[in-house]
């Protein structure tokens, strides 16, 4: 190889091969370099479809007669409910047949309460029926579990389901502690301490 060919090689131009017809080669053309480099050349025709019942592209070359396999193209008609009541939307391809479906977001009512005392609310979907429901609690004020607790709870002012909440301590600097470097919190209603 010369010492140009390193950066550049002196291509020669492509020139197509007898066997196999669809190959097309060039050489350098710089004495003792034997550089040379080989495609494929096809003389591909359109793409269209295999066969009416099948969605793939596919191309031959004109020359060698090799196929070429490419997208599948769908011919898909406008999307349409499974059934009136239904929130599914489906579409068939009018070449290979094949669906697909969708479901498209339901058209929900109100929630609402529909026990007596409870809180589970519900909904339906006004067109397919669908049904959903959830939780929907009406908390009251945090307030103590007790005189001696620090503890809060709460209730639901509808089903009195109770939510126990974390605790609320009242600071002050612990007696023992007074004056010394390491103050001492403790809770002057129920005694907890931690190290400050
Ligand atoms: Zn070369
Ligand atoms: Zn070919
Ligand atoms: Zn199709
Ligand atoms: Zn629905
Ligand atoms: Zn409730
Ligand atoms: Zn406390």
């Amino acid at each position: 190889m010369r010492l140009w060919c390193l950066f550049k090689h002196d291509w020669s131009d492509w020139r197509r091969n007898p066997n196999p017809p669809c190959e097309k080669s060039r050489y350098c053309k710089r004495e003792g370099c034997d550089k040379t480099k080989t495609v494929d050349d096809h003389d591909w025709g359109q793409w269209h479809y295999k066969s009416p019942a099948s969605c793939l592209q596919h191309r031959k070359c004109g020359r060698c007669h090799k196929t070429e396999t490419g997208v599948t193209l769908h011919e898909w008609e406008n999307w349409r409910y499974v059934a009136l009541d239904s929130c599914w939307q489906t579409r068939k391809c009018q070449r290979c047949g094949k669906r697909k479906k969708f479901e498209q977001p339901h058209n929900w009512g109100e929630w609402e309460f529909t026990i007596p005392h409870s809180c589970m609310q519900e909904r339906l979907c006004q067109k397919c029926g669908e049904q959903q429901k959830r939780n929907k609690h009406i908390w009251g004020t945090w307030e103590q579990a007790s005189p001696e607790s620090c503890r809060v709870i709460r209730f639901c002012r509808r089903c009195e389901e109770r939510d126990v909440g974390g605790f609320i301590h009242t600071w002050h600097d612990a007696p023992e502690s007074k004056g010394t470097p390491d103050s001492l919190l403790e809770c002057s209603k129920c005694g907890y301490f931690e190290d400050n």
